[in-house]
């Protein structure tokens, strides 16, 4: 029997911990298996089993392992390959994937607060004695960490019996409370009680001095009618934006009606957000559908990854469709996974018709309790085709039979995780993680990454590619508005041309709706003195101001730090202070100046920050409550909506002119993908786009849909500037709050880091925002050949840097490593 464990705690550290295993539970341990272990100097830790040896650790006399949590492995051998695999390739530990990969509620440690879940009443039958004494505990104190639980009930291992109470359910996180997820609601209308039936009369009477609400309460009565006809068994309830749309009305008369009391305003979940209901029939193929399919297929024979290569709303996700038919069918599992799970509402409903049960969505808005269970789900029916939808974490999901995996809008560069570390790419890892299975890997896009397409045309992956859209619709019409014309003329409403104002008034007479794209949000990006321009920066990074008009402050975008606007220069003490650029916010509320009657909403960080705020946005739009959506990149990504005839990209200048390797290829394909939400039902789109520079390069690729060319030009930058995908990368970031130590030391770790490899060294240069939430920072970057073995180039960094930062024991500068930054 195995004497000694190695584990992983949710830490840090640089390597797995060995314990001994204590006789009596010599049986119970396993790799995959939580124990409980004491680390530090009392603090417990929910660690994993990660293998299971008998050769003594030298130099350290290893402490017990206390207990051991599962009866089976909550993580699969598959899983452990991937993580050891992700510590290598990515450059962190073993602790910092565990802590990314398992839900809360499945590593608790000493400090988890934990808060007594008040709508499970204590059934006495349920709980055991010491069980009972912890919901006692947190009956009369609202939360407690476990370590306070242990010292209260004076038990020296609490945990094991907080993950019993958490799986009864009487005890809940408090992360999951404030991560809460609620469903998206619709709101209904219906008619108050004491008017169904008599007193009809009366009431129209009542509003003949109010004749809008008049209007709406005759619609109501016209929807029921139609409602009622429709469906013999119950009526459908009647949806708010539906009524105030057949009234031609506003909120304010349904809110008018509301008050008093005649209608009754409510809300409920909508029906496509129910699991289950009835399975729909497959689309038939068209026949550029058919050719991309059998091609991938064929594909498949002899290549592990395949790229789909499809213009914007060519029917890409139909063809995902019978990927995931033909898998689930023959029991296997499929991971689909997208790059920002709260737009999917539409995939999922999409995806709940097809597959009914069989859909699993995991993602971070979702309580924990939710996401320890699909953990559970999987781990326990190991055999069962599930179709798992989601974000990048999803990867980490303890799949044990996976047949295939989708990465849709494979370009998108939110599969990267930036911080914390692992700072891993989705897609990449998906495709590791699917080799590991024998699993195949389909990646889909209407702008692939110029990685993703290169190794398409160098035949490491298969391609395939769908140049018309579905049902013959048009490609958007594409045209330019000259800032520098537009403002001699003096023809700029602001920052609307004459032209964009008059097409958004067209489109929405036409009763269809428009998409405003601006890559900033606030109200204007600083606060500038006309007199010493002197521009407000934030107290703890290097970065300037953003004014936020609704809460009429000043916000840094990096770390959150808010401020007064100040009413007069801290400088100079000029009254001069004046707000330049422009954000979202600012079009949202010159666009109400010019065009009262429209009903406009922003989507942005600041609107979307509460759970729900996202779908609910989502959902108006697509009712059409709302007549202009104004956003961020959020505006860009895969949605559907059939009735948008407009797309504006307000400022393309600000795209293009991004000091970064990659800003070509992102401008082209954040506009390329905004304008593809244009037109996407019945009839051409349009799409305007302002800029300074009518005749800039990527502004003409994108008017021309010319992917490949714009990939020919960006393939030979590339090459010629010795980037990826020809050359690899690894960022280091070095921090310290002190300036000139920071710079000092980094000088000197360049120095060294050149004295092993040359010219391939660069920097080390301070960041566009040189000082983050107080710490300073430089970055320093090691770029290097293709045929360099990427193994031997890490090992020679890392020494040089450890020996370089044992040198300098004290004031030591923090090194952050990122592998194929983006
Ligand atoms: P993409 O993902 O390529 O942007 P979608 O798969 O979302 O495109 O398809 C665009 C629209 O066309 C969707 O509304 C979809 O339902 C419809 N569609 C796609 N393929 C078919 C088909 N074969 N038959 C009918 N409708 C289809
Ligand atoms: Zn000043
Ligand atoms: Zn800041």
């Amino acid at each position: 029997m195995p004497q000694y464990a190695e584990v992983i705690l949710p830490l840090a550290l640089p390597q797995n911990y060995t314990y001994r295993i204590p006789f009596d539970i010599a049986e119970d341990v396993a790799p995959g298996k939580r124990v409980i272990v004491q680390f530090g100097k009392r603090k417990l830790y929910t660690a994993l089993v990660f293998s299971v040896h008998d050769n003594a650790p030298e130099g350290f006399q290893p402490k017990d392992i206390i207990e051991v949590e599962d009866k089976n492995p909550i993580v699969g051998p598959l899983q452990l390959k991937l993580w050891q695999w992700m510590a290598d390739y990515y450059l962190c530990t073993m602790g910092e994937i565990m802590t990314a990969a398992l839900p809360s509620g499945l590593k608790l440690e000493s400090e988890t607060v934990v808060l007594r879940n008040h709508l499970k009443k204590i059934e006495d039958s349920e709980l055991n004695d010491n069980e009972f004494l912890i919901v006692e505990a947190l009956t009369s104190q609202d939360a407690l960490s476990i370590k306070e639980i242990g010292d209260i009930t004076g038990f020296k291992n609490p945990l094991k019996l907080i993950h019993s109470l958490l799986g009864k359910r009487y005890i809940v996180l408090e992360e999951e409370l404030k991560n809460g997820y609620r469903p998206v609601q619709k709101r209904l209308v219906r008619l108050a009680d004491k008017y169904s039936g008599s007193g009809l009369s009366e009431l129209f009477e009542e509003l003949s001095r109010a004749p809008k609400q008049k209007d709406v309460l005759l619609s109501y009565f016209k929807l029921m009618g139609e409602a009622s006809r429709e469906d013999n068994d119950a009526p459908k309830p009647i949806v708010a934006s539906k009524l105030l749309k057949a009234a031609n009305s506003s909120d304010s008369s349904l809110k008018g009606l509301a008050e008093k009391g005649i209608f009754e305003i409510y809300y409920d979940q909508p029906e496509e957000d129910s699991k289950g209901g009835s399975t729909h029939d497959f689309y038939e193929l068209n026949e550029h559908q058919q050719k991309a399919h059998s091609e991938i297929k064929q594909h498949f024979e002899d290549k592990d990854v395949c790229l789909l290569h499809g213009v914007t709303s060519s029917g890409k996700t139909e063809i995902y469709v019978r990927f995931i038919k033909e898998m689930l069918d023959q029991q296997k599992q499929v991971l689909y996974l997208v790059p920002e799970i709260a737009l999917t509402t539409q995939l999922i409903t999409r995806m709940r018709r097809y597959f009914g049960e069989h859909v699993l969505v995991f993602h971070s808005r979702f309580s924990d309790r939710e996401r320890v269970e699909t953990w559970l789900k999987l781990i326990e029916n190991p055999e069962t085709p599930y179709l798992v939808i989601g974000a990048r974490s999803s990867l980490f999901l303890p799949f044990q039979n996976l047949g295939f995996v989708i990465v849709d809008e494979e370009h998108e560069t939110s599969f990267k995780q930036f911080d914390p570390a692992p700072r891993y790419h989705a897609r990449d890892t998906a495709i590791l993680l699917a080799s590991m299975s024998k699993a195949k890997v389909l990646l889909g896009s209407a702008t692939p990454s110029i990685e993703a397409y290169t190794n398409a045309l160098a035949g490491k992956f298969g391609l395939a590619t769908m140049s018309k859209r579905h049902a013959d619709l048009p490609m958007p019409e594409i045209q330019c508005v000259d800032l520098k014309r537009a403002r001699n003329k003096k023809e700029m409403h602001g920052n609307f041309s004459h032209e964009l104002v008059e097409e958004i008034k067209a489109t929405l007479a036409n009763k269809k709706q428009v998409i405003l794209f601006q890559n900033r949000r606030g109200f204007s990006t600083m606060i500038q003195c006309q007199n010493c321009a002197h521009v407000n920066q934030c107290k703890n990074c290097d970065i300037s101001l953003t004014y936020h008009k609704h809460i009429d402050m000043l916000r840094c975008h990096y770390c959150g730090y808010t401020r007064q606007v100040p009413s007069r220069c801290p400088a100079c003490g000029s009254y001069e202070v004046k707000a330049l650029g422009f954000g979202t916010e600012k079009l949202e509320d010159d666009l109400k100046l010019m065009i009262p009657e429209a009903n406009i909403k922003r989507m942005d960080l600041d609107t979307t920050r509460k759970k729900n705020a996202y779908l609910n946005l989502i959902t108006e739009f697509e009712d059409g409550e709302i007549d202009i959506l104004i956003g961020t990149q959020m505006v860009t990504k895969g949605l559907d909506f059939e009735n948008v005839a407009l797309v504006g990209i307000l400022n393309a200048d600000s795209l293009l002119n991004f000091p970064d390797f990659r800003s070509h290829e992102r401008a082209f394909q954040l506009m390329a993908q905004v304008a593809g939400r244009a037109g996407r039902k019945n009839q051409r789109g349009k799409v305007l786009i302002q800029t300074a520079d009518p005749y800039h390069n990527i502004i003409r690729k994108v008017m021309d849909n010319a992917y490949d060319k714009m990939y020919e030009d960006e393939r030979y930058e590339r090459k010629n500037f010795k980037y990826p995908p020809y050359y690899r990368m690894v960022k280091l970031t070095l921090k310290h709050r002190d300036r000139q130590h920071l710079s000092n030391s980094a000088i000197a770790l360049g120095k060294e880091l050149r004295g092993v490899f040359g010219e391939r060294i660069l920097g080390p240069e301070f960041p566009l925002v040189a000082r983050l939430r107080n710490f300073y920072q430089m970055e320093i970057i090691l770029k290097f050949e293709r045929s360099v073995s990427l193994n031997k180039a890490k090992e020679s960094l890392l020494e040089t840097i450890n020996i370089f930062l044992s040198k300098n024991p004290d004031k030591k500068i923090q090194v952050i490593y990122d592998v194929d930054p983006m």
